[in-house]
């Protein structure tokens, strides 16, 4: 996973969270092709919350028509990238595979 260069996934909080009271049953966000979702009696439930891929992306909350889906607070993301040093990391990936130049 690029954005987190090694970093464990379950130690980074992002990820959905559905509001059952909200959620219309569209179906929409059960095409993340991740497995993050799953149908359960004609709504959408969070089942597998850490294989939400990209760290800071949103796109199933950003398209779901009842904004029934959250996601965690962004500059508690940031707050550990910098404690970590996971953005340093991730920056030497990026070198590696010629993505950017040091
Ligand atoms: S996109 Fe929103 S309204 Fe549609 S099933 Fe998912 S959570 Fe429910
Ligand atoms: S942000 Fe993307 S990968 Fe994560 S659950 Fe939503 S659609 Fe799936």
């Amino acid at each position: 996973m690029p954005w987190i260069a090694g970093y464990p996934r379950e130690k980074v909080n992002w990820g959905p969270t559905i509001d059952g009271e909200k959620c219309v049953g569209c179906g929409m966000c059960l095409n993340c092709g991740k497995n993050v979702f799953r149908w359960r009696d004609g709504k959408s439930s969070v089942e597998n919350f850490f294989n939400c891929q990209v760290v800071g992306c949103s796109t199933c909350a950003n398209l779901c028509p009842a904004k029934a889906i959250t996601f965690p607070d962004l500059e508690a993301v940031r707050a550990l990238y910098k404690k970590e040093g996971i953005w340093g990391k991730v920056r030497e990936e990026m070198i590696k595979e010629g993505k950017i130049t040091g």
